[in-house]
């Protein structure tokens, strides 16, 4: 450093420079840019910038937190003789607890028209009714001072954008109205929203995340066709009470998801990548793995991408569909009859099954479709289910039974539904041999294949076996 610039005398915009530098380090933190320096016999006394957003406090501006700084190193709460440095017109609140300090001189840079105290909107400095006045001098380096303030509310209007772009319905998929879902009984939860997954391209996915962020065991419930997340109603608040996270997402196509209209968006290895992306992006630990239907056919095949992430599986009326075995005459039938009447009535395949349900419960699971149009899942899952060895997702569904019988370390539970006639005793039985140490499934006479509607049951049984906790 040559000699000349410690001898120089510091003059106001070597002092705004000090304070520009503070705007840009709260440009970095997120908060509105503005800086302040406090400067007494030429000595810089305190620094900061403007922090509301980080110290929860919407007094803590630039210039309040150098006051307090300088009166609290001074030992005096008037700061007589000394000067605030600030890159922005001080508002009202700071030019009043400027005026408070008896400074003797403030220099800020840039004008705020919509909220300036220093001649803006009003003028507290040259007010002759206010017994002190302290010199303000504005406009220093008013360009170099405004240029953070130009680039926080730009990144601001993208960052706004980018949301609402995310959020917004792609041309090619339908949504069910969110008021369609008021005041269905038993699922009071707020929704989620996640559309970043780059598999989802835009398309907003819904899910419940219940319970603790940081809990240490998170259960992940996975759907299948035609239901949702309602499904899961009767376990959530049984693992919740144990103190658990549940995340339960609707599969694109379902529930509160969007849904993609035609019937060929939908396939196995596309439906399978968002759900890993999903755990990914939700970075899903200590997770217990609920599955039944196509929650398992597409589930079953996750845990060996990321088997750290997992501990315990609870499998209900579901398969791995490897090609290998030829489909169940139960599910030829349930295919046929989707292909025959592609606009059966949801409700009424769940009251079926379930006489306890209520009307309202059965009816539930028709809210998220109400016309064809919003059916197309439902259209092209039957279908989708791997038939043959070469089928898509056979060949994946081949490795995921190698898992489950050589690598899986976690601990499973096995319920059976034994009134189903689709992925009833007989399929279960098969999958239970492809599963390292699943001991004796719990057979469960009265339900049929939406196995979770005697969830009550289950969750409390499954938080026994694998927690060691009871009601
Ligand atoms: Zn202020």
């Amino acid at each position: 450093m040559p000699a000349w610039v410690t001898l120089r005398r510091m003059n106001d915009e070597d002092f705004m420079q000090l304070a520009l530098a503070q705007a840009n380090s709260a440009l970095a933190a997120g908060e509105v840019p503005v800086g302040a320096v406090l400067v007494c016999d030429g000595q810089v006394i305190a620094q900061a910038h403007n922090a509301p957003v980080t110290q929860h406090d919407p007094s803590a501006h630039a210039e309040v937190l150098v006051l307090r700084e300088a009166a609290a190193k001074l030992g005096n709460y008037r700061l007589e003789g000394c000067t605030l440095y600030v890159t922005l017109e001080p508002c009202t609140m700071c030019a009043g607890a400027i005026l408070n300090a008896r400074l003797s001189k403030v220099v800020w840079g840039a004008p705020e028209p919509k909220t300036g105290a220093a001649g803006s909107v009003l003028n507290v400095f040259e007010n002759p009714e206010l017994n002190h006045q302290t010199l303000s001098h504005g406009h220093v380096l008013s360009q170099e001072c405004s240029l953070p303030l130009q680039t926080f509310f730009k990144q601001q209007r993208i960052a706004q954008k980018a949301n609402a772009a995310a959020t917004r319905l792609r041309d090619d998929a339908v949504r069910t109205s969110d008021s369609a879902f008021l005041g269905l009984p038993g699922y009071p939860w707020e929704p989620n929203y996640i559309s970043d997954l780059p598999s989802l391209n835009g398309l907003r996915m819904h899910y419940l995340d219940e319970g603790p962020a940081d809990a240490k065991v998170t259960w992940l419930c996975l759907h299948g066709n035609p239901a949702w997340s309602y499904l899961y109603r009767q376990m959530i608040p049984i693992f919740m009470a144990a103190g658990h996270r549940v995340v339960a997402p609707d599969m694109p196509g379902f529930g509160k998801s969007d849904k993609p209209k035609k019937d060929s968006a939908h396939s196995f290895e596309w439906h399978r990548q968002v759900l890993l992306e999903f755990v990914e992006a939700l970075d899903l630990r200590h997770i217990q793995l609920v599955v039944q239907d196509w929650g398992g056919i597409l589930g079953l095949t996750l845990p060996m991408v990321q088997p750290w992430r997992y501990q315990s599986l609870l499998v209900m009326n579901t398969t791995l569909a490897t090609g290998e075995q030829p489909l169940s005459e139960g599910f030829l039938a349930w295919r046929k009859m989707c292909a025959d009447k592609p606009l059966f009535d949801v409700g009424k395949l769940f009251s079926r099954g379930n006489p306890q349900l209520s009307e309202q419960e059965c009816a539930a699971y028709n809210t998220p479709f109400p016309d064809a149009g919003h059916r197309a899942a439902l259209r092209a899952f039957p279908p989708m289910v791997p038939s043959s060895f070469d089928s898509p997702g056979a060949a994946v569904s081949r490795q995921a039974a190698e898992f489950w019988r050589q690598h899986w370390q976690g601990r499973s539970l096995m319920f059976i539904g034994q009134q189903d006639p689709v992925l009833g005793e007989p399929v279960m039985r098969e999958l239970q041999q492809h599963i390292r140490a699943c001991p004796e499934p719990v057979l469960l006479p009265q339900a049929g294949h939406f196995v979770q509607e005697h969830g009550h049951e289950i969750a409390s049984h499954a938080l026994q076996i694998f927690f060691n906790l009871s009601e």
